[in-house]
């Protein structure tokens, strides 16, 4: 199926071919043309899939039409979890929109308000909005909603485990109740499901791939370490594999990435942190230096990272597991964006193991167990784990319990600590080695 074929006004058409997007993505597909038709649509995929130009096309196509009532406010409404999201999908729009005489803005945290309290008292096509500064506009009485024809929650998911659960429905109880309401995130599950059909009438529903299929792009893996100081050998023996093009690692504070970039930067590595604390311009800068490849290895917390698209993220490496397990699937759907693979590094020390269970349980499968020749964690993890590798000295038998991965390319390849290349087939040069594992789709065993 074609972008022609979904009945797009031919300015937006010329739009999308411009943004060079040859046809319509799965959930573009279901849900553009259900759009048009103004259901009520609740919709999950994962990310990656091209959710935004889902919403953003349709709605835009809905304001070509003429307003009916003549008034000041937004006429779309999009409500998204993190400022990183409003601004991306705030340039969708405007690509999308860029034949279209439409006025949009953008309502979030960390932006002067004079600017937008002027924005809010003029008639306003496309609103895209956080929940707490808009909460915040609107408590001031300066938000006019009721030429409102469309409600969008981004994120749907997200936004609930970043507790605007209040927010958004003190939001959509604002709102005008005759109006379409499309609802976006990458599961439809719990909490988020009941809040959908609370706010939705007679939705359709689009399901993309379920919670154990999604990322099958992305090459997952485990790496045990007895600590801290063993996790930052093992992030150091993977930043300088060639394979890594560009890396975005996790740490669990704000605290944590600034000292890890600090460490990584005296290393010789290009990197940067991302974090909650920075200003709005210091963190777009940053993304904005990773996209044009400045940067190679960037260092963030969850939340800043959120819906942070860069395609060219070859690794994500959790240095930290995630407290919620949920952001397992977030944080390394970062890599492997827009048909390209990636990889996912996790390096678990001890007391990550009931993280590693719930990450495990909600994957609905057991993440492959790795090791560093050199570099193999002291403490075994599990009886299982042992009897596999007891007995073969791991790399100098890779016929029978592991196989060597890529040793070739990581023995020659390699740069040391300062960057500069290591001597060709060092005899001390780690080469990654993975247990063969027949049985990956099994539950969890450690614990
Ligand atoms: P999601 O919101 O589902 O995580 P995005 O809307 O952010 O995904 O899209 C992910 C990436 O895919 C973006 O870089 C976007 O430009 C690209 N993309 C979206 N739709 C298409 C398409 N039909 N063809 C090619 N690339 C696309
Ligand atoms: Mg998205």
């Amino acid at each position: 199926m074609s972008f022609e074929q979904l009945a797009l006004d031919p300015r937006l058409l010329k739009a999308v071919k411009g943004s060079g997007f040859q046809q319509p993505t799965d959930i573009q597909r279901q849900a553009i043309p259900l759009a048009l038709a103004g259901k009520d649509l609740m919709a999950s995929a994962q990310t990656g899939t091209g959710k935004t130009a889902a919403f953003v096309l349709p709605t835009l196509q809905r304001l070509l039409q003429p307003a009916t009532k003549r008034s000041v406010g937004p006429r779309a409404l999009v409500l998204t979890p993190t400022r990183e999201l409003a601004l991306q999908i705030s340039d969708a729009v405007a690509q999308f929109g860029q034949f279209c005489r439409l006025t949009t803005g953008n309502l979030v945290g960390g932006m002067p308000y004079p600017a937008q309290n002027r924005m809010l008292g003029k008639p306003l096509d496309l609103l895209v909005a956080t929940p707490g500064r808009l909460l915040d506009h609107m408590s001031q009485g300066r938000v006019n909603f009721s030429r409102l024809e469309v409600l969008i929650l981004d994120e749907a998911d997200r936004m609930l485990d970043m507790g605007f659960i209040q927010p958004v429905k003190t939001i959509a109880a604002a709102v005008p109740a005759a109006r379409q309401t499309l609802l976006f995130s990458a599961t439809l599950e719990g909490q988020v499901l009941k809040i959908a059909k609370a706010l939705m009438k007679n939705p359709e529903r689009v399901q993309l791939a379920a919670n154990r299929d999604r990322h099958a792009s992305i090459a997952q893996h485990i790496y045990q370490a007895d600590d801290a100081a063993h996790k930052r050998k093992l992030l150091a023996h993977h930043l300088v594999q060639d394979e890594l093009t560009q890396a975005l690692v996790f740490t669990a504070t704000k605290r944590g990435a600034r000292r890890m970039a600090k460490v990584l930067d005296e290393q010789g590595h290009a990197t940067a942190a991302l974090h909650g604390d920075m200003s709005q311009s210091a963190r777009k800068r940053t993304v904005e230096r990773m996209r044009r490849g400045k940067i190679r290895v960037l260092v963030a917390t969850d939340v800043a990272a959120r819906g942070l698209d860069i395609c060219s993220i070859s690794h994500v490496i959790n240095f930290d597991l995630p407290t919620v397990a949920e952001d397992y699937i977030h944080r390394i759907g970062r890599t492997g964006r827009a048909q390209a693979s990636g990889t996912a590094i996790s390096l678990v020390a001890p007391d990550d193991r009931s993280k590693l269970n719930q990450i495990e349980r909600l994957t609905g499968r057991r993440l492959e167990r790795s090791i560093v020749v050199g570099l193999e964690p002291n403490s075994r993890p599990s009886r299982n784990e042992t009897r596999s590798t007891r007995g073969s000295k791991p790399g100098t038998n890779p016929g029978s319990h592991f196989r060597a991965n890529n040793v070739g390319k990581a023995t020659s390849g390699r740069r040391n600590r300062k960057g500069s290349p290591l001597k060709k087939g060092n005899p001390r040069g780690r080469a990654s080695v993975r247990r063969q594992d027949a049985n990956s789709n099994a539950l969890p065993t450690l614990g």
